[in-house]
């Protein structure tokens, strides 16, 4: 029996988490949900999972949910708080922790699951992105086990050799193909992103995901941002990873060997698999994904990515070269930027420029401990909204 906290349990990795568990249900139980202040959904999730704990954002009436779910019957008790997400991922209790908060909100309690030992199923990678070496370093001191959920990092990580304590090249591993889509634009007239709307960019032509998460996928800024994660993941420099697009998202990624073989890991674009993947690990559970049908595929097309289309690549790229600071700006920027471009206050290529702008902008320092991270994310966050009330 496997107890686990499910971090960000309404979004959508939450609800395939859920589902993933609900087939091995006598396997686990369910320690707590969280979620910001989608109530409705978490008061469901709490009916069908009856977890110890759910907790929600400071601000939210804590109290009407616990009311609600009492005459309900359900015995959950309601957290609500920063604080109290710490404490669900590192209660004694807990062996896992899915790590599903999108962006900077799920730092902390991602690194109280890290320094508590846990075993962190790690999705958001905004928070390794911000705190890359502190991140890895907790994990390695505390002797928890990270498993990556990205689907593209799952993938490199089932390709690669177990364990590969002494580092990918002297495993004989020659570069990381990180695979994307290339999202909704890849092929839109270039003078035509100007004017796109959320709803177009929220639209992916293969994955369901988050609003946030589409959006990156749209710059690309997803693939930048997994191109840090990998870095810090599998302790290797950018220059080692390659981004390949591959527009039918059935190759999840791809590791060279030195000896020209390439491995891959393929499968039906369903988030439930590396879901699977990682709760088992080292062993296999079913997922609810039903099998690759290799005659109904097709082509499988692979293109460099365009730069000029996609400069958030470039600007992920930069930042992971100049280190410290600068991946932590480069996220908060992103954050507020998309923010903004969801609340349709700023057009989508002034995505790019706002990042650009954080990261001339803000001084290149190292960070040490949580602290200057932080710093450096509320320093990019008010620069990007000075910049945006400044054109609005
Ligand atoms: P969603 O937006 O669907 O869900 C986000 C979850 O986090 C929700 O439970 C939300 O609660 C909660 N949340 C949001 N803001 C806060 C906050 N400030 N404090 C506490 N909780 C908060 O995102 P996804 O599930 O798509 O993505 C989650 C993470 O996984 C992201 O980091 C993303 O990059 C990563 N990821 C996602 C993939 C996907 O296919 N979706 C693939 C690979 C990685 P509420 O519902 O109440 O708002």
């Amino acid at each position: 029996m496997t107890t686990i906290t499910i971090l960000g349990a309404t979004g959508t990795i939450g609800v395939n988490t859920l589902d993933v568990i609900g087939r091995q249900a006598d396997s686990y139980r369910i320690h707590a949900l969280t979620a910001r202040r989608n109530i409705n959904k978490l008061f469901d999730q709490c009916v069908a999972w009856q977890p110890r704990f759910a907790v929600v954002e400071a601000d939210v009436d804590a109290a009407a949910l616990s009311a609600r779910l009492r005459a309900a019957g359900v015995a959950t008790e309601v957290l609500a708080g920063a604080a109290a997400l710490a404490e669900v991922a590192s209660a004694k209790e807990v062996d896992c922790v899915m790590a599903a908060i999108v962006g900077a909100a799920g730092l902390l309690p991602n690194l109280a699951a890290v320094e508590a030992g846990k075993r962190v199923l790690l999705a958001n990678k905004e928070a390794l992105v911000m705190s890359g070496p502190l991140f890895t370093d907790a994990a390695r001191r505390h002797g928890a086990t990270v498993l990556p959920i990205d689907s593209e990092h799952n993938a490199i990580f089932q390709c690669l050799p177990q364990p590969a304590n002494e580092g990918l090249p002297a495993a004989g591993v020659k570069r990381l193909l990180l695979t994307g889509s290339g999202g909704p634009f890849r092929t839109l007239p270039l003078d035509e992103l100007e004017t796109v709307t959320p709803e177009q960019a929220c639209r992916h032509p293969n994955w369901v995901m988050g609003r946030k998460i589409s959006v990156d996928s749209a710059t690309m800024m997803n693939k930048g941002l997994e191109i840090i994660e990998a870095c810090w993941l599998f302790d290797v420099p950018h220059r080692f990873i390659e981004v390949v697009v591959h527009p039918q998202s059935v190759i999840h990624s791809m590791v060279e060997y030195l000896d020209g073989s390439v491995l891959a890991q393929l499968g039906n674009p369903d988030m439930r698999t590396p879901i699977a993947h990682a709760l088992a690990w080292p062993r296999r559970i079913e997922s609810g994904v039903p099998s690759l049908d290799f005659f109904r595929l097709g082509a499988l097309t692979f293109d460099p990515p365009d730069e000029q289309r996609f400069p958030c690549l470039r600007l992920a790229r930069e930042a992971i070269a100049a280190g410290g600071n600068a991946t932590a700006v480069l996220n908060a920027a992103n954050e507020e930027a998309v923010a903004a471009f969801l609340d349709q206050a700023i057009p989508f290529t002034a995505i790019a420029r706002l990042i650009e702008r954080a990261l001339e902008r803000i001084a290149i320092r190292a960070v040490n401990c949580l602290d200057e991270v932080l710093e450096a994310d509320r320093e990019a966050r008010l620069l990007v909204r000075s910049a945006i009330s400044e054109t609005s």
